[in-house]
């Protein structure tokens, strides 16, 4: 038996009512049957909430993204997330929320609140996080600890860093989500060989990218399919197998799916 893969971070709400019916036919044509569609603010997790009543296959994320955050998060936008998750069974993860360091990111203190509060949501109502941190890497795992968000669990996404650091994640009891970065780097498949296959997952993370001439290659949930490709590659497994533990370590981090779903949405 194959079980199908699990696009566990995406931004596909960014596409047009018909462009989406188009991405989820070329994901399903490759096995990607399930995508997690994660918000960045409030009018995202919104359209998302919209989407994953339209369309079977689209689960959501409700969070605001680091890089979003324009003031202190509020009581409304608090209260948002809240309705949103609890009045939609499908919206299964907290997700986007993190830390983001550049210079051009929100002031820093502006994150952390946001941050810790967007754990304590996740806490509250049970859901696995799924997280951002970039150039922020020590300062994220001081909140997850001092936040308990191991107790929800979830995944760092679109990994871009080493070993030592993996290690961490993993002992928090958190996945490492592997994006495309993984095809082309080769620090990367360094992480991939070292750590267990049962703490990784997959995404593409991907959103509408004008920026490609071609849209052929625009980044789209399907890609997963290469990922888990690479990943059997370098850990010299099969993939099939590769693919079937990638999918139970996604639906052990969703908590089996109790409440939302059960298995036949994956077949
Ligand atoms: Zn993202």
């Amino acid at each position: 038996m194959k079980y199908s893969i699990i696009d566990s971070h995406t931004h596909i709400y960014s596409y047009t009512d018909n462009e989406l019916i188009e991405i989820l036919q070329r994901s399903k044509s490759l096995g990607v049957n399930t995508v997690i569609d994660s918000a960045v603010d409030i009018k995202s997790a919104h359209r998302i909430d919209k989407l994953t009543k339209i369309h079977k296959n689209i689960y959501g994320g409700a969070g605001m993204h680091p890089q979003n955050l324009v003031s202190e998060i509020n009581e409304n936008e608090i209260r948002s997330l809240y309705e949103l998750i609890t009045n939609n069974k499908k919206f299964i993860v907290v997700s986007e929320i993190g830390l983001d360091f550049q210079d051009t990111s929100p002031d820093r203190n502006i994150q952390y609140n946001a941050f810790r509060k967007q754990i304590g949501i996740a806490r509250e109502l049970n859901k696995p996080i799924i997280f951002h941190s970039r150039l922020a890497i020590q300062e994220t795992i001081k909140i997850l600890k001092q936040e308990r968000a191991f107790e929800v669990g979830g995944a760092m996404h679109y990994f871009q860093s080493n070993n030592e650091i993996a290690k961490q994640i993993i002992d928090l009891g958190f996945k490492i989500s592997f994006g495309k970065p993984l095809l082309r780097n080769i620090n990367l498949e360094k992480v991939v060989k070292n750590i267990p296959l049962n703490n990784i997952i997959v995404e593409t993370d991907s959103a509408p990218q004008p920026f490609k001439k071609n849209r052929a290659k625009w980044t789209e949930p399907k890609d997963c399919k290469s990922i888990i490709e690479k990943i059997a590659n370098i850990k010299a497994l099969d993939e099939c197998e590769v693919q079937n533990q990638i999918f139970k370590n996604t639906f052990k981090m969703l908590k089996n799916g109790s409440k939302w779903l059960n298995t036949n949405d994956f077949n």
